[in-house]
Parts: structure tokens; sequence; C-alpha cells
């Protein structure tokens, strides 16, 4: 009795505080021009490297807090800096998650502080999952990873899509289909680092929103590498295989149970833009007048502020019950991953579109913020596992039933 709390211990306010001050000084003031420039923003990932915010150690204690809310905390705060930049500095940690959840110790030691490189020879990491042809269903992966026995490397041919720092990164983590007859059981995660023949950047993509973060194609021609950059080896992967075959496999599970983790922090971003446009509402409202009185003194413009300040809160409580959940090692009975991200995607892209309406004309040209964040905000939606895909799991993991 009496151990329930809501609020966070002194050391994780202390990194709250601490990544709040990065985004607030070093990340708002420039979050304009990267949105026009559209490049990787260089000098600001080196600056977050210098202080340790963009590092192995940091993102690596940020996950191991055993409440789980530490890395929801950063995650909030960088994107309510600015969430184009937050992708850049945060992009990185999917390609360490890949090579976390499925590489060996070594492959570990390897790769993970590749991903980040030095402050002084700053690295970038990519993950790429998704092909034109396979987004939600990523079971039909075209990319194929071919073993040569002869020489022990494996030959990758395809190409991704979306990939965020795509043909960029240091360190791309690519999946690819062993036995395409087996759809994602079928399926193994390899590195191919910067600079290997046949690794190329395809179309870079102009986007709607989270323009400072670099998305592209990266195309796999007839790729080779050594036989150890299967990440997990050859040995086990043989051994799913086989037992994918018989019809014994569990693997799809365990990716449940990963996605299942890793979707709260993506939430949390959603949370952190819609919390930067309440906000920004909130003042605006209270300063500008229209028939004599502050346009808040309306209840249609307070009302709707109370349902942001409302909708965003709910939204960060599922964000933190799913994180605890998954540093727990909680079941994910009924999909509570899934919904952090459903339920706090839809509230960014509801909360900046009525900052939006609350700010009138100025809401809606690119001198104030809140169009870039109302456009930023449109992709938490899509990626990472569309809000469609999101109620698909989360009704089939209340109902046992295989909806479609
Ligand atoms: C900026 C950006 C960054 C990205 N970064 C990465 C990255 O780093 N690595 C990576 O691998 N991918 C990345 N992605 C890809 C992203 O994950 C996919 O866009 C996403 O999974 C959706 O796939 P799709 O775009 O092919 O849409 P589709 O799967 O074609 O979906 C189209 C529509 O159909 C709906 N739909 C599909 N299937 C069903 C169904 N069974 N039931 C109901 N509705 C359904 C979807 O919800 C959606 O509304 C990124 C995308 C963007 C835009």
């Amino acid at each position: 009795m009496g151990d329930f709390s809501l609020s966070v211990s002194d050391d994780q306010d202390a990194v709250r505080e601490w990544v709040h001050g990065f985004a607030r000084d070093v990340m708002r003031p420039v979050a304009s021009e990267w949105d026009e420039r559209e490049e990787t923003p260089w000098p600001v990932i080196e600056e977050a490297a210098k202080i340790g915010l963009y590092s192995l150690d940091f993102l690596a204690t940020a996950s191991m807090d055993p409440t789980g809310l530490t890395l929801s905390l950063v995650s909030e705060e960088l994107a309510w800096g600015d969430a184009g930049l937050a992708m850049s500095l945060l992009g990185t940690g999917l390609a360490v998650a890949g090579i976390w959840a499925n590489g060996t110790p070594e492959q570990h030691g390897e790769w993970l502080p590749q991903c980040y490189g030095t402050p002084d020879d700053v690295h970038l990491g990519a993950f790429c999952v998704s092909e034109p042809d396979a987004g939600s269903d990523v079971s039909s992966l075209r990319t194929r990873a071919r073993y040569d026995e002869a020489t022990d490397e494996w030959v990758l041919s395809g190409t991704k899509t979306w990939i965020t720092n795509g043909g960029i990164a240091d360190v791309h983590v690519v999946v690819a289909s062993v036995e395409p007859e087996l759809g994602t059981r079928g399926q193994a995660s390899f590195v191919v680092p910067k600079g290997t023949p046949g690794l190329k950047m395809g179309q870079k993509f102009s986007k709607h929103g989270l323009r400072a973060s670099h998305t592209a194609e990266v195309i796999l021609d007839d790729v080779r590498i050594p036989g150890h950059q299967l990440l997990g080896g050859k040995e086990r992967l043989d051994e799913r295989l086989a037992r994918a075959k018989e019809g014994r496999s569990t693997s799809s599970q365990a990716a449940f149970a990963t996605f299942e983790a890793t979707r709260p922090s993506v939430g949390a971003q959603a949370v952190g833009i819609a919390r930067a446009a309440y906000e920004f509402a909130l003042d605006y409202a209270k300063e500008r007048r229209q028939f004599g009185r502050a346009i808040i003194e309306n209840q249609a413009i307070a009302f709707t502020l109370a349902d942001m300040k409302t909708r965003i809160d709910a939204a960060r409580l599922l964000v933190w019950r799913a994180a605890w959940m998954a540093a727990t090692g909680a079941t994910f009975e009924s999909g509570e991953g899934s919904m952090s991200k459903l339920f706090a995607s839809e509230t960014a892209v509801w909360a900046t579109g009525e900052a939006i309406q609350i700010m009138g004309g100025y809401g809606y040209v690119r001198e104030n913020p809140v169009e870039r964040w109302h456009r930023d905000s449109r992709i938490y939606t899509i990626f990472e596992g569309t809000s469609e895909i999101q109620r698909l799991v989360i009704s089939r993991a209340i109902s046992g039933v295989r909806i479609r």
C-alpha cells in the first residue's frame, strides 16, 4: 500500500531540465532555419555530441532507467524543442535498437559505438525496413539476402525507402528476406557500413514536415558483406529458420513485444509537439484582444485550451504507463504500447490544428512556429506503424480475433 507514485525522481527531473535547456537554447532558435533548409542539421548534432546528449552512453543510461520514464522525458523535451531536429538526434537510436535487439554481445561492442562516433567525428545510424511495396506489410519485403558459402559473405539486393538518415548514415541496419516464403520469420538484420560497394543513396525526399530530418531511399545493388555482419550470427538464424519451417517459431511474438516497448518513446515525441503548441496558444490567447477583451475570455477558446491540456496529460500518462510496462517486463495484454503511440500522435495532430485555429491567420504563417508544429505532427500517425495498424494491434489484443 502507498507505493504508487507519478512523481519523477530528482535524477529524472535533473535530466529533464538539462535536455529542456538544450531544446530551449540550442534547438528552438534555429528550428525554423533548418526546416527551411531541409538538410541534416550537423551543427546541432555536433553541439549535442559535445555535451554528451548525442551519445551511446546517454542513450544507454536513459534506456536503462528501471522505471522506463527517462527516455520518455528526454523524447518529449527534444520534440518540444523541435521535432525535425529531434528526429536528427533520435534517428540513430533506431539503428541502435535494431543492433541491440538482434546482435550478439561482440556485435554490440563492435557496432553500437560506431553508430554515434565521437564529438569530433559525429556518426549517424539508419534502420532500413520499409520498401516501395512493403510499408505496413513488413512480411512482404523484397530485399533479398543470399549467403555465399564459398566466401562466407552475404549478398544483399533491393531498395529501401523512407529511411531516416538513409544513405548518409555510417551504419545501416538492413532488414532483408532470407526465406521469403516464411514472411517476417524468414527475415534477418544485417549491418552495412558506409562505403560498402553497392550501397547507394537513392532519391532524397522533400517532405511536408520533419524537414530537418533526412529521409531517403537506400539502394542495395549486390552489396557483399562479411558473414559476421549478420546480426545474431548464422547458427542462430539457421535454428530460427528451422523452427519456423516446423511451425514452432515464436519470433513474431518477440517482434510484437519489441514494437510495444519502443512505441512509447515515439508517443513521447508527439506529446512534446502537442505541449509546445498548447503552451504557445495559451500565451497567445491571453494576449490577443478582439471585441475589447482577451480571446481566452471566450469559452470557445478557453474550453479548447482545457481540452488540449487534458488530452496532452492523458497522452503522457499512456506513454508513461507503456514505458513503465516495458521497463518492468510487464505483458502488453491490450497493446498498451500501441495505445500510447496512437493516442499521443492523434492528440499532436489535433492539438497543433487547434493551436492554429486559436491563433487565426497568425497561426497559419511561417513567422510563427505553430504551422511547422502542425506539419511535423502529421508524420506521427504514419511512421512506426500507422494509426490503423495501432488499432489493428489493440483490437486483436483485446479480442483474440484475427481482425483484418
Ligand atoms: C519521414 C519518414 C521517416 C521514416 N523513417 C523510416 C525509417 O527510418 N525506417 C523505415 O524502415 N521506415 C521509415 N519510414 C516508413 C514508415 O514507417 C512507413 O511510411 C509506414 O510504415 C507506412 O507505410 P506506407 O507509407 O507504405 O503506407 P501503407 O502501408 O501503404 O499504408 C497506406 C494506408 O493504408 C492503411 N493500411 C495498410 N494496411 C492496412 C490494414 N491492414 N488495415 C487498415 N489500414 C491499413 C495505412 O494505415 C495507411 O493509412 C518513414 C516514413 C516517413 C514518412
